[in-house]
């Protein structure tokens, strides 16, 4: 049967069997097919069965638009090809979209071509790839693309891609105001053209290590923004196969501000914003290096302000504050700008003078820090006038160490402070010797309690009107085997200054009240025994405690114990001291206030705590018969304390003259020489025994 069907192909007028098709029979990932004049498929590789799901035998013979062609296409595909059959139109290749045997989409990059066989007849080839790899290989570039896009949008870093040379080839910023310069400016410039030279400088040094090392490389630097200074940190890494640099750099001037913030913390006093004692002695030290590589002299000035305590303790913390930021202006505007004016820590001050020539260089600055303080202080519509205290040494006359120096200096200062304050004074060698003795009064103190060195001595108390012995003060002396013996004065304050008052201060409680106990029976009489007590003592929290069981062990009333405070122990105002104070008017144990006269003298403080007893300091007592002021004030004094209800005691009673004046003005009792020097036990035992009350 001959068939009429137009789609019947005349094979032998179609070659499909020569090497070259052979060749792409071979071929599995590139789709071949040929088509005759009317479009009939004469030949499909297997990369068309593949590509398309048809089999050669689906294939062979279909039309091509009713193939792979979708319906949208097809006349216009037709229409290609009979162009290209009729007029010589080449079909170009092109990125299409074709259909599979199941329906879906083909993404395929066409390409035709068109011969004509020895039978005249025109094949057409058309040879596709599958572009879906491709495709996909591009969506997820886009999508990458688009991904780093949003993150170098969200993050405040700039991108820099570079040449190894430094020339920028690309970059990224999410805030163009980071950019030093517009991007038209540095885009195909080199980093380095564009960057000022001290950055320059740090670029170069890293772009040349880069290369070294895989690593990423860190470093900051700074630069003058149109909005302000800025700090950055640029991390540098080297893409060694593309032999290009990528820089992110990262504004840290937040980060930088903080720290350094932090840093000025640990170097600078956040009251004054003087330098404090660390970075003040840092600079000493380096003064220290220079000058003896220049053969130069220092000075360093020790200052402390007069009194400051008394002033902050009474006028509060907050005057305090101020005065002390007020002080360091003034002691600033004195010295020049290379000099150092630092806060050692409370009212301490230091001043460093480089490259002094002689003494006198000093002096005059130590003249004009005094003179600064003359003025006096104008402080929330206070007028208030605080004088200073200063030591000087120079170096390398008085130490080649900061240590060494300032240690010296802090002697001067005491040197100046027992000269009457509001001085100077120049560090010398002797003052050395009474730093030296102080450290040995010290050393041996420690265990000199053990060592049974301490003794107690007692000084009568006798009644005016009388002449009756009505009690004791217990003095404490230090006979020690090296240094011999020791006064109160001169080991009291180091005993408290170390702390040892404590034991030493617990041993003259109890050896008093064991004396008392042992006096009172041999006389038959109640005596009252007053104990100095100082400031330090009080911090003991079991002081009181210690106190009652000592009189419960001696069996001794309270009333008959009298403790003596100065007016010191009040004036640091601690509250433990408050209540330590209250506990002891509990206790029903007497209170004195020693040494009146000589401090604040506030009636203020009398007022406040239940004083029994006033001690008259000895030095207004020295003074009464000779001296009619003295003499005045103690008459004040005396009807003062009475109105308040306090027994008054006159200390260091020498002579007749004044133990006469003193019961003319009314005191109630005295003590001093005159009577007795303080003694000890069994000699105070003795003269109890044997006094008679002098007319
Ligand atoms: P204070 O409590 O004012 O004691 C009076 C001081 O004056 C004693 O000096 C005493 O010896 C001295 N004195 C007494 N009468 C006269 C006199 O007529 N003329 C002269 N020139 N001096 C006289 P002392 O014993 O050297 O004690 C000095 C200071 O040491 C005491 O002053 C007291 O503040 C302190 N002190 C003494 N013993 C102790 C103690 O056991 N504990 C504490 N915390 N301090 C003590
Ligand atoms: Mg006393
Ligand atoms: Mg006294």
């Amino acid at each position: 049967m001959i068939s009429k069907n137009v789609n019947t192909i005349a094979p032998q007028q179609y070659v499909t069997n020569d090497s070259l098709h052979q060749l792409f029979d071979a071929v599995n990932v590139v789709s071949v097919q040929g088509y005759d004049e009317n479009r009939r498929v004469i030949y499909w590789n297997i990369g068309s069965e593949l590509l398309y799901g048809f089999t050669q035998q689906e294939a062979r013979g279909k039309k091509l638009e009713d193939l792979i062609i979708p319906a949208a296409m097809r006349d216009s595909v037709v229409a290609a090809h009979n162009d290209w059959i009729n007029k010589d139109i080449k079909i170009p290749t092109a990125e299409i979209i074709l259909s599979h045997k199941n329906g879906n989409d083909i993404n395929v990059l066409s390409s035709h071509v068109m011969f004509t066989n020895q039978y005249n007849k025109k094949q057409m080839y058309c040879i596709d790839v599958n572009l879906a790899d491709v495709k996909y290989a591009q969506s997820q570039a886009l999508f990458k693309d688009h991904m780093l896009k949003t993150i170098i949008d969200a993050i405040p870093d700039l991108f820099f891609l570079m040449e190894v040379d430094g020339t920028i080839i690309d970059y990224r910023a999410s805030e163009q105001k980071k950019l030093y310069v517009s991007p038209a400016h540095f885009i195909g410039q080199r980093m380095t053209d564009v960057l000022p030279s001290e950055v320059v400088k740090k670029f170069e040094t890293h772009l040349a290590k880069i290369q070294q090392q895989e690593e990423m490389i860190t470093f900051e630097y700074e630069l003058n923004m149109p909005y302000g200074l800025a700090y950055f940190e640029a991390r540098m890494s080297y893409l060694a196969k593309y032999n290009q640099i990528v820089t992110i750099i990262r504004d840290i001037s937040e980060q930088y501000k903080s720290a350094e913030i932090i840093r000025n913390q640990a170097y600078f006093d956040t009251l004054t914003l003087l330098p404090n004692r660390f970075l003040s002695l840092d600079r000493l030290s380096q003064m220290l290096i220079e000058a003896e590589r220049n053969n130069e002299q220092i000075a360093v000035l020790f200052l402390d302000l007069d009194d400051f305590k008394k002033v902050n303790d009474s006028l509060g913390h907050e005057m305090g504050d101020k005065i002390l930021i007020k002080s360091a202006k003034r002691l600033n505007n004195v010295v020049r700008k290379e000099d150092t004016v630092g806060r050692l820590g409370g009212d301490e001050f230091i001043v460093l003078l480089r490259g002094i020539t002689c003494h006198h260089d000093a002096t005059i600055i130590a003249e004009n820090l005094l003179q600064a303080f003359r003025e006096p202080f104008n402080i929330d519509s206070r007028e208030l006038i605080l004088t200073l205290s200063i030591g000087v040494v120079v170096y390398p006359e008085n130490g080649c160490t900061s240590s060494d120096l300032l240690r010296n200096a802090d002697t001067a200062m005491y040197e100046a402070k027992s000269l009457g304050r509001n001085t100077y004074s120049f560090f010398t060698k002797e003052m050395n010797i009474v730093m030296l003795r102080r450290f040995e009064i010290e050393e041996q103190m420690h265990g000199a309690l053990e060592r049974n060195e301490f003794e107690l001595y007692y000084q009568p108390q006798l009644d005016v009107k009388s002449g009756n012995v009505i009690g004791v003060e217990a003095l404490l002396r230090w006979h020690n085997s090296v240094l011999g013996n020791i006064a109160p004065v001169e080991f009291i304050p180091i005993a408290e200054h170390t702390g040892l008052i404590v034991p030493i201060g617990r041993f003259v409680i109890k050896q008093a009240l064991s004396f008392l106990n042992v006096w009172q029976k041999q006389d038959h009489k109640t005596y009252t025994m007053a104990v100095n007590i100082s400031p330090r003592q009080f911090r003991d929290v079991e002081l009181l405690t210690f106190i009652k069981n000592c009189l419960d062990e001696e069996v001794i009333n309270a009333s008959s114990l009298e403790i003596e405070i100065t007016e010191g122990v009040l004036m640091s105002g601690q509250s433990y001291i408050h209540d330590a104070l209250i506990e002891v008017e509990k206790l029903g144990i007497k209170l004195s206030m020693d040494d009146f006269g000589t401090g604040y003298s506030s009636l203020s403080y009398l007022r406040e705590y239940a004083f029994d007893v006033l001690k008259i300091d000895r030095s207004f007592i020295q003074g009464i018969t000779i001296n009619k002021a003295d003499c005045q004030l103690v008459k004040t004094i005396i009807v003062m304390a009475h109105s308040l209800g306090m027994t008054v005691v006159a200390e260091g009673v020498e002579t007749q003259s004044q133990l006469a004046l003193l019961a003319e003005l009314d005191c109630d009792l005295v003590q001093g020489y005159y009577f007795s020097r303080p003694k000890p036990a069994e000699q105070l035992l003795d003269f109890s025994a044997h006094f008679k009350p002098k007319t």
